[in-house]
């Protein structure tokens, strides 16, 4: 099934597709490379700094990100894996663009180290222990159907209750 790349879009907060586990991407071919580029375009529409594929609805082990950081260059990640984590458990605030209205304190460790394969079918390495290190936790969760939600504070899971509640009122509508 190879989806249509224009008509992909953010699916937001309860969609099912969000709490799936995704499933590796087999070879790199046009179609991935359509899809991404796709991904990278809603990303800088919705001016977010990461994009995972189970958020435009395909559960696929695949994400977007562009930290903004100094030449920092978009960057697409297919069937990444993280090799390693290490520094100590750093809180920082986080958004979503599938959780709308909704920030939390999220602490993840500050340096991680990632393989990934780019769109060319090449194996590639990168360490970060700024933003891009957190946004890849963050997209990372999401291949495997985490959200912040799931790893916000008890105070911050109250303090967003209400803004919860209302994404999961407005898909039921
Ligand atoms: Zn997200």
């Amino acid at each position: 099934m190879a989806p249509e790349p224009a008509k992909l879009q953010i699916l937001h907060y309860p969609a099912p597709v969000l709490r799936r586990k995704a499933e590796p991407v087999g070879a790199v071919d046009e179609s991935v490379r359509a899809v991404a580029a796709r991904m990278l375009e809603l990303m800088r529409e919705a001016e977010g700094v990461g994009l995972a594929a189970p958020q435009v609805g395909l559960p696929w082990r695949l994400f977007v990100a562009n930290s903004g950081e100094e030449g920092e260059p978009d960057r697409v990640y297919v069937n990444p894996r993280i090799l390693e984590y290490a520094g100590d458990l750093v809180p920082h605030e986080e958004g979503c663009l599938s959780l709308p209205g909704i920030r939390a304190q999220v602490r993840r460790p500050e340096r991680i180290t990632l393989v990934a394969t780019d769109l060319e079918g090449e194996t590639f390495t990168l360490q970060s222990d700024g933003l891009l290190a957190r946004v890849w936790q963050h997209e990372y969760d999401h291949l495997d159907g985490i959200l912040i939600l799931d790893r916000m504070s008890p105070i911050d899971r109250l303090a967003t209750r209400r803004a919860v509640k209302e994404l999961m009122a407005s898909a039921g509508s």
